[in-house]
């Protein structure tokens, strides 16, 4: 290759010796680049010409490691489903290095299903296809409005099949990460006992994520509240769009605050807090609903990981108060999550001042879209269209909607009462609070079936455009903002 691509400076590889095994990708039959994310590139002062034709696929694919890389697999346990395994890791992963952005931000440049690497169990290192596209349009989902997420920056089609219920067309993607720090990650070292490991990891993790910290006195608590305040944000956003994760394994949990591992992820249409879409998750527990006491939970696992740092050589004394401080800090995660959901709430109900009737205000929006079973993003998008003066569009969508019009004239009442705006000020502010286009389960399933089976990336690439436009009413977006047929919606499964 002509010109080094990526400019890697890596302090994983550097600094955490012992904490990953070196390991290189796997080559793969005929690498073909099938998506090369232009706008990541650039946010990350990637020369995009240095990518294109053979060179960007055989790089991708796993073939050409780039000059600079110093490709590893990271160890890390987890909580899966609530059982605890000590040792996960990266099973079909290598984080090839770091680079630092155009904004001077260090970010992780990775290869998911580059083949089998000692953390691979029975797996066999590999993606396939359409997971990996479904991860590209999920994480421009996100993060079209601003919701923080990993990203693909390339996704290079093998040319090799991979054994699943069926045989499917391979792929490797390339992920973007402000870090790849998990929960889990803690709890490797943790439940091995390796005090001085974990506190290497601890100082690690503060230096990148947390640099004011560094060198403080009680910076593993000051550590944990700023993840605790990081997740809160993360999952008032999730819940405000309507986003499920589906697997909220501590593995799958950021120290950055980062949603990552798009795996049995979906968009909720009708609103329904127990709506689930993983058919592996029988108990429901990662359930749109759950997910802040999920969130919570992990942080917990978090919090424990870190206590024998607090306690240090203290005695007892130490370490009542450090589960104490400990805990007030798990506690906060409700008071910070229910004031961040809230903020966005208010603002997509066009309001600017906060009123103590709010939350209730709120809580009976939603008690109506659940008995009905409306869909959560129409509904909320067309609230604005309510502001702008016309209500019809909006009673559409309710089955019954006298019960609509005794709380659109509470809310109208509250809109007169907030900080003067005109109706279409007020409109405005609200479109640009809701989307109007999310990556709805049915168009998502019929993108990466036309290209996984088909080889056909059309669908795939007009449903990105539609998702990295989400506030727009564009008409060429107006078949993405349909929700499902009835039919297909009642027995969606994403995995
Ligand atoms: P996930 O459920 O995707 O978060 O993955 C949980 C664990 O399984 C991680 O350690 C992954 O690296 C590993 N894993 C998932 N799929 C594979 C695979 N096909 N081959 C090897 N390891 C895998
Ligand atoms: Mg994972
Ligand atoms: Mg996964």
């Amino acid at each position: 290759m002509a010109s080094a691509p990526f400019r890697f400076d890596n302090s994983w590889s550097r600094e955490l010796q012992g904490f990953h095994v070196p390991w290189q990708p796997a080559k793969v039959a005929a690498p073909r680049l099938v998506f090369f994310n232009r706008a990541l590139a650039e946010e990350l002062g990637l020369d995009a010409g240095a990518f294109e034709g053979e060179a960007g696929a055989a790089l991708f694919g796993g073939n050409a490691v780039p000059e600079g890389a110093e490709p590893l697999a990271q160890a890390y346990a987890g909580h899966q489903f609530g059982g605890f395994s000590p040792q996960l890791g990266d099973g079909r992963q290598v984080l090839l290095g770091e680079v630092l952005d155009v904004q001077g931000r260090r970010r992780d440049i990775a290869f998911k299903g580059s083949g089998r690497t000692p953390f691979s169990r029975g797996g066999d290192g590999k993606a396939a296809l359409g997971p990996m596209l479904r991860e590209v349009l999920i994480g421009e989902a996100m993060h079209a409005p601003g919701i923080p997420t990993t990203r693909a920056l390339a996704v290079a089609a093998t040319g090799e099949p991979v054994r699943r219920e069926k045989v499917l067309p391979g792929a490797v993607l390339t992920r973007v990460a402000a870090s790849h720090l998990r929960v889990g990650t803690f709890q490797f070292y943790a439940a091995r006992q390796e005090r001085e490991k974990l506190e290497q990891l601890a100082d690690y993790t503060i230096a990148r994520h947390d640099p004011d910290l560094a060198g403080t006195e009680g910076r593993w608590l000051a550590l944990l509240r700023r993840v605790t305040e990081r997740q809160a944000a993360l999952i008032a956003q999730w819940m405000n769009v309507g986003f499920i994760h589906g697997v909220m394994n501590t593995d799958n949990m950021t120290i950055s605050g980062e949603t990552i591992d798009y795996g049995p992820c979906a968009f909720m249409e009708a609103y329904d807090p127990q709506a689930v879409f993983s058919s592996i998750d029988h108990g429901g527990r990662y359930a749109y609903g759950n997910q802040p006491v999920i969130a919570q939970w992990n942080l917990a696992r978090l919090a424990e990981t870190l206590l024998p740092l607090m306690v240090g050589d203290g005695g007892d004394e130490a370490a009542n108060r450090a589960v104490a401080e400990a805990t007030a800090v798990l506690e906060s995660f409700t008071t910070l999550f229910e004031e961040a959901l809230l903020r966005g709430q208010r603002a997509k109900l066009g309001l600017q001042a906060a009123h103590g009737d709010d939350a209730a205000l709120v809580k009976d929006w939603l008690a109506l879209l659940e008995t009905q079973g409306v869909d959560f993003t129409l509904a909320w998008r067309r609230l604005a269209d309510a502001a702008a003066g016309d209500a019809s569009s909006l009673e559409a969508l309710f089955a019954d909607p006298a019960p609509l019009g005794a709380w659109l004239a509470r809310w109208q009442a509250r809109c007169a009462s907030d900080t003067a705006s005109s109706a279409d000020e007020r409109a405005a502010r609200m479109r640009r609070a809701s989307p109007r286009i999310i990556p709805r389960n049915h168009r998502v399933e019929e993108a990466l079936e036309a290209a996984s089976d088909r080889g056909d990336f059309g669908p795939f690439e007009k449903l990105l455009d539609a998702v990295r436009a989400p506030y727009e009413e564009k008409p060429a977006n107006a078949p993405y903002a349909e929700p499902a047929p009835a039919a297909v919606t009642a027995c969606y499964q994403t995995f």
